[in-house]
């Protein structure tokens, strides 16, 4: 039993005075001092005079002048990938070498306050493998949720490291490997991207018929489906396919925007992966190709934020992380730059907590609950009046574990 003490708590339903008591990986109670203790002393007679536990002596940390938040939840990462300005020279790293940057990566990223992320797009199993060595406590990481491969279609972006498959068939097929293989999420190209040379930024890829066939493959098992689309040709295809989220929509027009509200499709903006390209550009190595393409999604991408916060699009944290200059442990950055585009310090909040574990499919994380998994992050000013409250972290507890 571990109590924090004397500090506020603060989530999507609001910040207020409480002490967390925290016990076997969950947080136990939370509230004012004599409910938690209550809690505390209710647990140690559970666990009985015979036997000496840690029940009977719990450890206190104050807390004082400081806020206990959830922990963030990432919805759009790449493990294997190292920020580095050209990803295409990745092609030369050996599988043993993009696990190197997994391992380093979910470090640096719990030591930002991330709890959980989504990979969207790895080679092999290399996530659905990081997502078991977190699990087993082999890695020191936020908890794994993977897609396994990107399905695209031939020539389509990334396919240095997608399955590309063609027609619905095949597409159907390369989901269900995905499945077999231990995915609990499937991605796929709608559209053509900024990073693949030659690739459109904003063209279709997959067909309606083979995103149709691609989400069915999904259906049975109830997994959810992520589709990368900037244009919004293909951001409509996905949407009337049924996916579940549209990452990067750059160039959401208010007709997406209004099907994805009604439909209830997640948009996961990644803001941060724009901003990687942009704010470095050309003199930091970065193709020329790659800073063009984002300098003309930037501009667009301001109008898409527009539609979505009209329409009232629900949104998921996601920061494609592994992008160039788009860094793990800068990851809590996002929440400012959604403020920038017009969130709330609490929408922000809401986007990485509450949204992005329902639609990680994670039911025990996103608020300081009774019953929740220990992901918490202890910071110096509270993220629903500040969204850069987030910058260096005092405590991260990951189900309890102390990791900072
Ligand atoms: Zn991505």
């Amino acid at each position: 039993m571990h109590v924090l003490r004397g500090g506020r708590v603060a989530d999507v339903d609001g910040t207020r005075a409480a002490d967390v008591a925290i016990a076997d990986g969950e947080v136990v109670a939370v509230g004012d001092p004599a409910a938690v203790d209550a809690a505390v002393v209710g647990d140690a007679a559970i666990g009985g005079d015979d036997v000496a536990t840690d029940a009977a002596e719990p450890t206190e940390t104050d807390v004082s002048g400081r806020v206990i938040a959830p922990g963030l939840i990432d919805a759009h990462v790449h493990l294997m990938m190292d920020g580095r300005p050209d990803v295409a020279t990745a092609t030369a790293d050996s599988d043993y070498t993009a696990s190197y940057h997994a391992a380093r990566n979910l470090r640096a990223a719990a030591e930002a306050g991330v709890t959980a992320v989504r990979d969207l797009g790895a080679r092999g199993t290399l996530a659905i493998d990081a997502s078991e060595a977190v699990a087993d406590g082999v890695l020191v990481g936020p908890r794994v949720v993977a897609c396994g491969r990107n399905v695209i279609m031939t020539g389509g972006h990334g396919n240095w490291f997608g399955r590309e498959a063609d027609g619905p068939a095949e597409v159907r097929k390369a989901a269900r490997e995905q499945l077999k293989a231990g995915a609990d999420v499937l991605k796929c190209m709608a559209t053509g991207g900024v990073l693949t040379e030659g690739a459109v930024t904003g063209a279709p890829e997959l067909t309606p018929a083979e995103l149709a066939a691609f989400t069915d493959a999904a259906a049975p098992t109830d997994t959810p489906t992520a589709a990368h689309a900037h244009g919004e040709g293909g951001i409509k295809n996905a949407v009337e396919a049924g996916i579940t989220s549209v990452e990067h929509g750059t160039f959401m027009d208010r007709e997406a925007a209004e099907m994805m509200a009604e439909r209830g499709t997640y948009w996961v903006p990644t803001a941060s992966a724009l901003h990687g390209i942009v704010e470095n550009g050309i003199d930091a190595g970065i193709p020329a190709d790659a800073v063009a393409k984002a300098e003309d999604a930037a501009e667009r991408f301001e109008e898409a934020w527009e539609h979505a916060l009209d329409a009232d699009v629900p949104i998921a944290m996601g920061t494609d992380a592994g992008t160039p200059f788009n860094y793990f442990g800068d990851i809590p950055a996002e929440l400012s730059l959604m403020v920038e585009y017009g969130l709330s310090p609490t929408d922000a909040l809401e986007a990485a907590t509450v949204n992005a574990a329902d639609l990680l499919g994670l039911d025990d994380v996103g608020r300081v609950a009774e019953g929740h998994r220990a992901d918490l992050v202890v910071l110096d000013a509270d993220p629903n009046a500040d969204a850069g409250a987030w910058r260096d972290p005092d405590a991260v507890f990951l189900g309890g574990e102390r990791v900072v």
